[in-house]
C-alpha cells in the first residue's frame, strides 16, 4: 500500500503497526503537508464476514464521534472517519514516539527497569486523558500499553476509543438485562467486572486496567498472572510506598474500593509526587465517598429499601478509616426506624457476576419444583 493515494487526500507512507482488526499506516495529508496516522480495515481482510465489517464500522463511527468531543493534550486526536466501499479509514493524530508497549518491550530486551519518575510521568498523563474521557461519562474499556502512545515531546496520550462504553449505556444495558452483550476489551487488562459481568461499567473499571498497566511498568509483570493482592513493591523494592499503595488500591477487586476515576487517580498521583501527602488526599477522597454513600444509604432506608441500604453499608464497612463507624451509625438508625437489614454476602454488588445469586436462590427453586411435582401428583391422583 505505500505510496498509494487515499481519498485523493492522503499519501500512504509506511505501516506503523498491526492490531487485531486493522493496520495503522503513517500517511501525509497532501493539502496540509502534515503527517497523520490512518487505521485501515479492509472489507475482505482476513476472511472477515459482513457482520464483522458492520461491527467495525460502528466502532470507527463511535471513535470518531467521541474523538470529535475530545480535544485534549493527553488523548490522540481523531480528525475524521471515512467509510469507503472496500475499506474503513480512521484519520488520527500521528504519535511519532511509539507506544508504551514498545517501551516495555525495550526495557525487557535490555533488562532495564523503567525509572519510577518515568512511570509517574506517564501515569499523570494517562490519568489526565482518562479524566477527560470520564468527564464525558464514557469508559474507555481497552486501556493497555499498546493504546498509550508518545508524541514528539515524549508526552503520553491515550488512543483507541473504538471499544468505549459511551454515555447513556446504563439504561440500555439494564433494559437488556441478561441479554446484554459481554464487554469487549483485552482480557490481560480487563477489570474483574468487565470480564465477568455484562452490567454497566463505571470509570473505576478503567482505573483497574490502569492499575494493571502501572504494575507492569514498575515490575515488568502482568498483575493478572500474579497472586491476587501481590504488591508492586514485592517485585520492585524501590517503588515508593505511596505509589505501591495507590497501585494496590487501583487493583482492588471491588470497584467501590478503588479511586473512582481518572480525576481521583490524578489527584493522588500529584499528592504523592509532590510529597505533599498522598495519605491526606486519599483520606479526603475516602471521606467524600463515605459522605456520599451515607446519603445514599439513608435515602434507601427512608424509601424502605433495606437490601440496597445493606449493600451500601457493606461497601462503607471497607472504607478506612471512618466508613465502618458511619455504617454502624446508620445500622443504629435502621434499628430506630424498625427496619431489619438483610444479611448479604460481603462480595461487592457491582463485581458479583450475575450467576452469583443462583446458589442463594437454589433452595427456593428446589422448593417450587417440589410443590409443582406434588400438585401435579395430586391432580393426577384425583384423575382430573
Ligand atoms: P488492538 O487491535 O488489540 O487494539 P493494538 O492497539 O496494538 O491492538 P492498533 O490500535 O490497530 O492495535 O494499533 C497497531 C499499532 O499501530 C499500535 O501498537 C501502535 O504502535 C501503532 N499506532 C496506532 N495508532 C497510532 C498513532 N496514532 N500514531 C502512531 N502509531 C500508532
Ligand atoms: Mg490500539
Amino acid at each position: 500500500m505505500p505510496d498509494k493515494i487515499l481519498f485523493g487526500e492522503y499519501r500512504i507512507e509506511k505501516p506503523l503497526g498491526k492490531g487485531a482488526f486493522g493496520t495503522v499506516f503513517l500517511a501525509t495529508h497532501l493539502g496540509l503537508n502534515v503527517p497523520r496516522a490512518i487505521k485501515i480495515v479492509l472489507r475482505n481482510g482476513s476472511g472477515r464476514t459482513g457482520d464483522e465489517f458492520a461491527e467495525l464500522e460502528k466502532r470507527f463511527e463511535l471513535e470518531a464521534r467521541l474523538g470529535a468531543q475530545l480535544d485534549h493534550p493527553n488523548i490522540i486526536r481523531v480528525y475524521d472517519y471515512k467509510p469507503g466501499k472496500d475499506l474503513l479509514a480512521l484519520i488520527m493524530e500521528y504519535a511519532p514516539g511509539g507506544s508504551l508497549q514498545d517501551l516495555l518491550d525495550h526495557s525487557r530486551r535490555e533488562k532495564e527497569q523503567i525509572p519510577v519518575d518515568k512511570v509517574t510521568q506517564v501515569a499523570c498523563a494517562v490519568a489526565a486523558g482518562l479524566e477527560a474521557i470520564h468527564d464525558l461519562d464514557a469508559v474507555h474499556r481497552d486501556l493497555k500499553p499498546s493504546n498509550i502512545l508518545f508524541d514528539a515531546l515524549g508526552h503520553a496520550k491515550v488512543a483507541d476509543l473504538g471499544l468505549a462504553q459511551a454515555s447513556g449505556g446504563a439504561s440500555h444495558r439494564s433494559t437488556l438485562g441478561s441479554l446484554a452483550p459481554k464487554h469487549p476489551g483485552t482480557p490481560e487488562y480487563m477489570s474483574p467486572e468487565q470480564e465477568l459481568t455484562s452490567s454497566y461499567l463505571t470509570p473505576a473499571s478503567d482505573v483497574y486496567s490502569f492499575g494493571v498497566v502501572l504494575f507492569e511498568l514498575l515490575t515488568g509483570h502482568n498483575y493478572k498472572l500474579k497472586q491476587p493482592g501481590t504488591h508492586a513493591a514485592a517485585l520492585r523494592p524501590d517503588t515508593p510506598t505511596w505509589l505501591d499503595e495507590l497501585v494496590a488500591a487501583m487493583l482492588a477487586k471491588a470497584p467501590e474500593d478503588r479511586p473512582w476515576d481518572g480525576a481521583a487517580v490524578l489527584k493522588l498521583l500529584k499528592a504523592g509526587i509532590t510529597k505533599a501527602s498522598y495519605e491526606e488526599e486519599r483520606a479526603q477522597q475516602q471521606a467524600a465517598r463515605v459522605k456520599s454513600l451515607t446519603a445514599q444509604a439513608l435515602n434507601a432506608l427512608e424509601h424502605s429499601k433495606p437490601g440496597r441500604a445493606q449493600q451500601l453499608l457493606e461497601v462503607m464497612d471497607r472504607i478506612a478509616p471512618d466508613g465502618k463507624a458511619a455504617a454502624d451509625a446508620l445500622r443504629a438508625r435502621a434499628r430506630e426506624m424498625k427496619i431489619t437489614l438483610p444479611v448479604i454476602s460481603s462480595a461487592a454488588p457491582a463485581t458479583r457476576p450475575r450467576t452469583a445469586n443462583l446458589p442463594r436462590r437454589l433452595p427456593w427453586v428446589a422448593l417450587a419444583l417440589l410443590l409443582l411435582a406434588l400438585l401435579a401428583g395430586g391432580i393426577w391422583g384425583f384423575g382430573i
